[in-house]
């Protein structure tokens, strides 16, 4: 039921982990995270509350990047196998994503013979179609276009790449997203909420539109891969 991200300079696990606790109050039933660095991508997720998973993450892992999740969970039951993120077949690409894709069977039957699923989500379809588009267009950004393209529903959506620790891609379609502008790093929010309390400079996203966000900057582009641009406004914060 909360999405956050972050690119930047700072320990990433940190700001996943304050910024989920500030989603806590939307109500969520397992949480997670996933950070990446030269080591490749570490996911940690539990049944239950940011505490636990507080717990469940590893002090030692230092990170400059990464995504986290609450769910509140639509398709399959709460459990640690269904608590996002989730990853592709070769592990490659990591997802967290809210909402619900109302054509999963159909993607599913259509592209994802022979994909042998790990979990009883909508999610972990889109993060198998992206690895079955990168295959076949071997460019990240387009894959992920694609597959924006093809789903239907409702999705705030945040991936990362273990071979690109630059790089996070976000897009949104009926559900709120929203993204952070720092010096020298970025966000991602479904809520401002997650995110003031390291910037109050956003961007508002339009449905279907796909973000590339990097430490020195946001790439905003319309469904035709055209960049968009378009500017900040400051949240106000209530007194
Ligand atoms: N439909 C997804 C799931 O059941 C996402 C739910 C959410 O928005 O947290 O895992």
């Amino acid at each position: 039921c909360g999405i956050v991200g972050y690119i930047g300079q700072k320990d990433t696990k940190e700001i996943l982990l304050n910024g989920l606790e500030k989603l806590e109050y939307r109500g969520y039933d397992s949480a997670g995270i996933a950070t990446l660095n030269n080591d490749g991508v570490k996911v940690s997720k539990v049944k239950g509350r940011i505490a636990s998973l507080r717990e469940a993450v590893d002090a030692n892992v230092k990170a400059t990047m990464g995504i986290g999740h609450t769910r509140w969970a639509t398709h399959g039951a709460p459990s640690v196998e269904n608590a996002h993120p989730h990853q592709s077949a070769s592990d490659r690409f990591t997802i967290v994503h809210n909402g619900v894709i109302e054509n999963y069977v159909d993607i599913r039957d259509e592209y994802l013979a022979g994909v042998e699923l790990q979990s009883e989500t909508d999610t972990e379809i889109i993060v198998q179609l992206i690895e079955i588009l990168h295959n076949e267009l071997k460019d990240v950004e387009a894959a992920f276009r694609k597959a924006v393209q093809l789903l239907s529903g409702s999705y705030a959506i945040a991936l990362i790449d273990r071979e690109d620790a630059e790089r996070i891609y976000v897009a949104k379609n009926k559900s709120p997203l929203l993204i952070g502008l720092g010096d020298d790093f970025n966000v991602v929010a479904s809520d401002s909420m997650a995110a003031l309390h390291v910037t109050d400079k956003f961007l508002e996203l339009m449905d279907k539109e796909t973000v590339v966000l990097k430490r020195e900057g946001v790439e905003i582009k319309d469904p035709e891969g055209n960049l968009i641009t378009r500017e900040p406004f400051t949240a106000e914060l209530d007194a």
